[in-house]
């Protein structure tokens, strides 16, 4: 990733940014993007103009073909990025709280194992209680905010959401995305939100 100073309050910024994949698919065509630090942006567009290819190149999951794409750094015991797929990816012989402290296992972080940080964050979206229970306990919309708790654990300064709650059905999104935008009114980390929903990009 080439490197360039961010300007300003900017979390990220994009300028040319050029991404063919190995087959000669070109996902992304000269992206010029500015993101200020504390914005939730949405990114709204129809499936296959290249909106989870942005995501992945920010997260640095795949590599820019031309351009500069430049990402903020996190700092001390802060992550620079984190992201929420659609699918929660939950571990399922993990408890919920296992699930949500794990980046704290492995991230090496000095206070290593954070159960206490994990039952927090869980109290945060609503599933205090649901601490010692499976995944596979859980509905659909509990699996998605224990994959938020979980992201949110490594205290991100940006949040990658890549259509988070595209499964799920209406009134369960709405909820969540609810629960999303006043838990970033407490922390202000920077959002990259995915959907193809206008209304949800609106919202
Ligand atoms: P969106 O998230 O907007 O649906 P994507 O970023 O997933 O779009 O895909 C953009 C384009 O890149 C599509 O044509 C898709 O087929 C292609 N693409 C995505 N991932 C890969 C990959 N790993 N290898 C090759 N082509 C890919």
């Amino acid at each position: 990733m080439p490197a360039a100073a961010l300007s300003g309050s900017h979390a990220l910024e994009a300028r040319g940014l050029c991404l063919t994949y190995a087959g000669g698919i070109e996902a992304l065509r000269a992206v010029d993007l500015s993101v200020e630090e504390s914005s939730f942006v949405s990114i709204v567009g129809p499936s296959g103009c290249g909106k989870s290819t942005l995501l992945k190149a920010v997260a640095g999951l795949v590599p820019i073909t031309s351009g500069t794409l430049t990402v903020g750094r996190g700092a001390a015991g802060r992550s620079a990025v984190a992201f929420v797929f659609q699918s929660p990816t939950l571990l399922t012989w993990r408890t919920v709280l296992g699930n949500v402290a794990l980046p704290t296992e492995l991230g090496r972080r000095p206070q290593g194992f954070d159960a206490r940080r994990a039952r927090d964050l869980l109290s945060l979206v609503g599933l205090d209680e649901f601490a010692d229970r499976f995944p596979t306990e859980l509905s659909g919309g509990m699996q998605m905010r224990v994959s938020l708790a979980r992201a949110l654990i490594t205290d991100p300064r940006i949040m990658l959401l890549d259509e988070p709650f595209g499964a799920l059905d209406d009134l369960t999104r709405q909820r969540l995305n609810e629960d999303l935008h006043r838990i970033w009114q407490r922390d202000r980390w920077t959002a990259l939100f995915v959907t193809h929903n206008v209304s949800e990009a609106v919202y």
